[in-house]
């Protein structure tokens, strides 16, 4: 790889840049993560999705800083409801955690903000804050929303969300959610006491002195807000305000400059899943630069391979949110748009076995990115390569000459037969 002289740097130590960084290290790439802290404190909740990954990357320090909630309560529809139980994280603690990881899997970390980054032939010259230089092969940015976006990026309704934390008793770990006329609300406590209400909004905020007594007088509005928190903070409270507009960034991929993470698409906070598709992209990064760099005249198909799962995971996180929204009443201004963004396209498509074609689209195999012939259907336009390690394009291309018991007799091994015959049946092929 010295050879190559490849040196790799990863701008931001998030999930996603920790998590390209650890597994570009293991393909034996040189790399530098550069990174500022967060600046401001956030509590997220996740899903068990997120803690697996985390511990199949073995992630130890980051997985262990996960505290498991209660069942959240989710008042949304008519009635309330509860939920999936979600694993609370208190983002200073996680992103330290993050780079113990990084620490203990041998990868640098320069604490710097990069203030701007200049192309050069081959490569990067990536200045920082305090006038220093790094030179760099190629760089992953995984600066979060922090990360430039021109103006060609895809942009959800705007939202902005306000961030209240505050310290009270310590007691049993708990989260909600509740909606408002005007926006959601994210209610969680930890174990330690720390308290956290979240406001996602589309409306006008007032000036920044204002905020605390605007965000104050909202809180003691809701029942919910009242009995979750029932002790006053007073003026004891942070708050900040964080953007949160959906953005799909779909320039700024190339050889050189791979995106991840939020740099690459920042989901609304609806979803709960923004970690989860930050990882998503981030585990791809590692074999997307790997096969450019072994072979040149691959690149595009990387690039293809890498671009067109992030604007994937994109919609189906917009349409998952449009539908979760399109469950509460169209009231105010708030709704409405958020209803119909981004598409009136369905987040699952009904199976049609007409539908199913074979084509060549870029796959993983053996890390690294290759062309192949897939089965492509409605819901699934990246194609479905292989079930039960049965490569499906040929039985699909024998079938209209063919029964489906037939195709399976004949070209799968017994084995296999369920798992294959249950993929058909669920695309209506019977
Ligand atoms: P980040 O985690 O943002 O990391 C980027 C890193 O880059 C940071 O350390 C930053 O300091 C650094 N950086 C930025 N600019 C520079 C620079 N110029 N130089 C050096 N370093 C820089 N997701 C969930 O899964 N669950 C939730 O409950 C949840 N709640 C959310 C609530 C809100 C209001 C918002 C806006 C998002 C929420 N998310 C949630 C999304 C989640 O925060 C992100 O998806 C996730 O953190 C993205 O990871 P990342 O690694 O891409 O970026």
């Amino acid at each position: 790889l010295a050879a190559h002289g490849e040196c790799i740097a990863v701008l931001g130590a998030g999930p996603a840049g920790v998590m390209a960084a650890l597994g570009l290290h293991r393909l034996g790439y040189p790399v530098q993560v550069i990174s500022q802290w967060r600046r401001f404190d956030a509590i997220e909740g996740v899903s068990a999705r997120v803690m697996q990954a985390l511990a199949q990357q073995g992630l130890t320090h980051t997985l262990s800083m996960a505290v498991p909630a209660a069942e959240r309560e989710v008042h949304w529809g008519e009635a309330p409801v509860v939920r999936n139980r979600e694993f609370l994280i208190d983002r200073p603690q996680f992103d330290a955690a993050l780079r113990a990881d990084l620490a203990a899997g041998s990868v640098p970390l320069r604490e710097a903000r990069v203030r701007q980054l200049h192309r050069l032939d081959a490569g990067w010259d990536i200045e920082l804050d305090d006038g220093s230089r790094i030179a760099a092969s190629r760089i992953v940015d995984a600066r979060g929303r922090q990360a430039p976006q021109s103006g060609a990026a895809q942009r959800g309704p705007e939202t902005v969300s306000l961030l209240c934390r505050w310290r009270a008793t310590p007691g049993a770990a708990a989260s909600a959610v509740e909606r408002r006329d005007d926006g959601w609300t994210w209610l969680a406590r930890l174990p330690d006491g720390t308290c956290y209400w979240q406001w996602v909004t589309g409306a006008q905020l007032p000036g920044r002195a204002e905020l605390p007594a605007w965000c104050a007088a909202a809180r003691q509005a809701s029942a919910l807000a009242r009995r979750f928190f029932p002790e006053d903070p007073g003026a004891a409270v942070t708050v900040h305000a964080r953007s949160s507009t959906s953005t799909l960034s779909e320039e700024g991929f190339d050889g050189r400059l791979l995106r991840v993470g939020d740099a690459a698409m920042a989901v609304d906070p609806l979803s709960g899943n923004g970690i989860f598709q930050s990882l998503s992209s981030a585990l791809q990064a590692p074999a997307v630069l790997h096969t450019l760099i072994r072979d040149p005249s691959r690149e595009a198909l990387a690039l293809d391979f890498h671009r067109e799962r992030v604007r994937h995971l994109f919609l189906r996180f917009a349409r998952m949110g449009r539908d979760f929204y399109r469950q509460a009443p169209a009231v105010g201004s708030f709704w409405p748009p958020r209803q119909q963004w981004p598409d009136e396209a369905p987040l699952h498509y009904d199976p049609d076995p007409s539908q199913l074609r074979v084509a060549e689209r870029p796959v993983l195999e053996h890390g690294e990115v290759v062309a192949r012939q897939v089965v492509v259907t409605a819901d699934q336009p990246l194609g479905v390569w292989h079930v039960d390690g049965v490569a499906l394009a040929p039985l699909v291309a024998a079938l209209p000459q063919q029964s489906l018991r037939q195709v399976l007799t004949e070209q799968v091994p017994q084995a296999s037969w369920q798992a294959v015959g249950q993929w058909f049946l669920s695309q209506g092929v019977p």
